[in-house]
């Protein structure tokens, strides 16, 4: 018998014995390389049973924050200008986190900031309008960029069905933009909010550097979209050229020889709290939270700008068996916001749920019917983490509490 499992992830699941993550919480190393059967590498554990991003949360109780702030101030005070012109540049889409990143980095700390945004797929109205609010209540100039609809349609249907991965041509677009903005500004200083070790990435490096190698945005070699290489996706659909897909592409090492880019992660710098951050957002920016509960989760205020993040989520609990509750509540029990058994119960009640809301827009958009939809999505169960019975489908190495 062989230990393969469907998307390379171990076979045996593990539970964090803080959080509710699993081992099968995936890791893309180049999501330029993703095509269909390629294998991940799973969230890691130390030898005490603790998920990697439960250490580094452990890890973020031992550090000297006032330090940090001073080294924030020093990094900035290297690019700050006086000059009339932007410094330093913020991509999002108009969400709490970059709404913060934006707010702090001007008001606090008298930096320019530029901020940009490469539109999600689709909109929600909630959305939108936190996007309008980022930029007439916190005060800030934007750019907004939307993709070709007809080719990201394309895109995001060949990724739903190789890959069931239907936000990857977006998340592949949105890696880059913002370098490809900075170049274009000519602004040197490129900040995100989260240092990817907050869920866990085991690039260890990150939590000792708030700084992010340029090999992130940069690559010299044939990129797949959806699971094709851009040869095959314009062989396939003719309507689709190089230009299309340009906005999808990362940076060439040649476009960067000359410029000056640097990446730093503030949630480096400054600890980061989500709920902390979202109180923030709410007072500075005119946030605002959605009239509805998430489907699949209990929370109203995180990743709710666009269609597709519903959908994401969903297959994320169909191919690892980590729904968006988990996610959800992972983090507040790291955080202390809630215990593990609370965390248990919200599972139980949300995870999972089909999230009836938008999933019709999303398979509209990519041109699938209601039952061609499921049917792809049960396609990808793995067998480690799904069985068929009576014609419903049973999760296996589940929490037993999960499984009552
Ligand atoms: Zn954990």
């Amino acid at each position: 018998m062989t230990n393969a499992t469907k998307f390379g992830l171990p076979k045996k699941v593990i539970h964090c014995k803080k959080c509710l993550m699993t081992n099968q919480k995936p890791f893309s190393i180049n999501e330029t390389k993703n095509k269909s059967g390629s294998k991940k590498s799973g969230l890691l554990f130390n030898e005490d049973g603790y998920c990697y991003a439960c250490v580094y949360n452990e890890h973020k109780n031992k550090i000297d924050w006032d330090l940090r702030e001073n080294k924030l101030r020093e990094m900035l005070s290297k690019f700050r200008k006086d000059d009339g012109s932007y410094d330093c540049i913020i991509s999002g889409s108009g969400g709490k986190d970059s709404q913060f990143q934006a707010h702090i980095l001007k008001d606090k700390y008298g930096m320019n900031p530029l901020t940009v945004t490469y539109s999600p797929i689709l909109y929600t109205n909630v959305g939108f309008k936190n996007l309008q609010n980022w930029i007439k209540i916190g005060g800030f100039d934007n750019y907004l960029f939307s993709p070709n609809g007809k080719v990201l349609s394309t895109l995001a249907r060949e990724s739903f069905i190789n890959l069931l991965h239907p936000i990857q041509p977006f998340k592949l677009g949105i890696k880059t933009f913002a370098a490809k903005m900075a170049i274009k500004m000519d602004i040197q200083l490129i900040i995100y909010g989260e240092p990817y070790a907050e869920y866990g990435s085991a690039d260890y490096e990150q939590t000792d550097s708030p700084t992010y190698n340029e090999d992130w945005f940069v690559n010299d070699q044939e990129i797949y979209i959806g699971g094709l290489s851009t040869s095959e996706i314009i062989k396939k659909h003719n309507f689709i050229n190089e230009v299309d897909l340009k906005c999808y592409m990362p940076l060439k090492s040649q476009e960067v020889k000359n410029h000056n880019l640097n990446v730093e992660f503030l949630g480096w710098y400054l600890r980061w709290d989500p709920q902390e951050i979202y109180y923030y957002a709410v007072k500075n920016c005119g946030y605002e939270v959605d009239d509805q509960r998430t489907d699949g989760t209990y929370g109203r205020y995180t990743g709710i700008d666009d269609k597709f993040e519903w959908l994401h989520f969903y297959c994320q609990y169909i191919k690892f068996g980590i729904g968006r509750c988990r996610f959800d509540v992972s983090q507040e029990i790291r955080n202390g916001h809630i215990t593990r058994e609370e965390g248990i119960l919200l599972c139980k009640k949300y995870e999972g749920n089909i999230p009836d809301r938008y999933l019709e827009d999303c398979f509209k958009y990519m041109k699938l019917t209601n039952s061609e939809a499921f049917k792809i999505i049960d396609n990808f169960r793995p067998d480690h983490l799904w069985h068929l019975k009576n014609n419903s489908w049973e999760r296996l190495q589940e929490l037993d509490q999960l499984n009552q």
